[in-house]
């Protein structure tokens, strides 16, 4: 039987042993809240890693039909596949950011997708591509202002931005956007923040002065989009903060800067048993019992994304009372201990979702397992089946 709840949130579907649903609703007014903390900035809505497990495709046409013009993937491949689906370039700007040697460069401009360059070796391949097909690219130039990791170093850039600008009256390419990304904008006051907001002024200046006209500077990730307007410049890059999850946990809470979770995992009980007390639970038996109790068995596992870190402290809620991993959890499943409860088999197991419910967060399971919350939503696995609910295309 399917039940409703307190909250009208659709419950697991009728015979699904695991689902995660996605609500396009909670997406939607996602992106107007983060765009109700901008002075105007376009807003790009990031879908790389499958939108951090909720659908690339489906997420990225939510965006675009709630006003996002531009969509950012990290690989060439996912902006293809975007392309492919039907969102074409009078929809939709994409930006992919992460090339490596030989990569699909020819499709890209066929496609329309905007192309990040971060060196040299980047500007020849994708030149050779531009001559090839004969279509001109739009590239983003990529300046590394202090992540140290993807970008041009301040050192390369004159040179850089000075081939590009000759390749531009070349008519090889345009120069639409110059760009960086954040090492710690997730930690207000660090001082890594402003020296970064300093480079990025000068790698623009340089870049204007050397005949760069761009259509959009950007910096700002979610952090950056919630908590340093200096950041904004023409476009803001939120990904986790658009899943309403808080980009910073310890200075709010999603609801706190108007986001509410998109994602929401449920799993039914497989097996509830009773069990003696001494038992010792799952591989390992790094968990025994403490006395006569009951076991419920969810059929989620490390394939499925739950965090094996999860072992013996992920919380779940069963109807309303919260219990926790017990045991190492396993590819396929992992047991609680229900502490002599005897919910029905096939029961929902939230193991996180909005916390209207009262249920756990995906921040809650990233505290448990040592890690953010952006790795609990984006391991989901494939074998999850996603249902969309709220979606402004019925
Ligand atoms: C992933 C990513 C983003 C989005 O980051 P969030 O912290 O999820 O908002 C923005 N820009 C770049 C370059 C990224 O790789």
């Amino acid at each position: 039987m399917t039940t409703a709840n307190t909250t009208g949130t659709p419950a697991l579907a009728q015979g699904a042993r695991a689902e995660a649903t996605v609500d396009l609703a909670a997406l939607r007014d996602n992106l107007a809240a983060l765009r109700a903390r901008t002075s105007g900035a376009e807003l790009m809505a990031v879908v790389k890693a499958d939108a951090y497990g909720h659908g690339a495709l489906r997420c990225a046409r939510e965006a675009v039909a709630a006003g996002a013009g531009w969509l950012g993937t990290a690989t060439p491949e996912e902006a293809l596949a975007l392309r492919a689906a039907g969102i074409g370039p009078e929809q939709a700007r994409i930006l992919c950011w992460l090339w490596t040697p030989g990569g699909p460069w020819a499709r890209a401009l066929r496609e329309s997708v905007d192309i990040s360059i971060s060196g040299q070796w980047a500007l020849d391949e994708l030149l050779a591509a531009v001559r090839e097909t004969g279509v001109p690219a739009r590239v983003h130039l990529k300046a590394d202002t202090g992540l140290g990791r993807n970008g041009c170093q301040p050192h390369d850039w004159p040179d850089l931005v000075e081939n590009a600008v000759k390749a531009q009256a070349a008519g090889l390419l345009r120069v639409v956007g110059v760009w960086s990304h954040f090492a710690a904008a997730d930690e207000p006051g660090h001082p890594s923040i402003q020296a970064q907001l300093d480079s990025f002024a000068q790698a623009l200046a340089f870049a204007e002065r050397t005949g760069v006209d761009p259509e959009v500077r950007h910096l700002a990730n979610s952090p950056a989009t919630l908590l340093l307007p200096q950041s904004h410049y023409d476009l803001v890059r939120p990904g986790l903060a658009m899943y309403g999850l808080s980009p910073v946990p310890d200075v709010g809470a999603p609801a706190d800067f108007g986001l509410r979770p998109v994602m929401s995992l449920a799993a039914r009980l497989a097996l509830v048993k009773r069990v003696p007390g001494g038992h010792g639970i799952s591989y390992g038996h790094h968990y025994t019992t403490s006395g006569p109790t009951t076991l419920g068995l969810v059929p989620l596992g490390y394939a499925d994304g739950v965090p094996r870190h999860a072992s013996n402290t992920g919380p779940v809620q069963i109807g309303s009372s919260w219990y926790r991993v017990a045991g190492r959890v396993a590819m396929d499943q992992f047991v609680v201990d229900l502490g002599g409860d005897l919910p029905d088999v096939g029961e929902e197991v939230l193991l996180f979702g909005s916390g209207e419910r009262g249920e756990p967060t995906a921040e809650d399971w990233a505290r448990a397992c040592g890690t953010i919350a952006y790795e609990i939503i984006t391991r989901i696995g494939g074998r999850v089946p996603r249902r969309y609910v709220g979606g402004s295309r019925g």
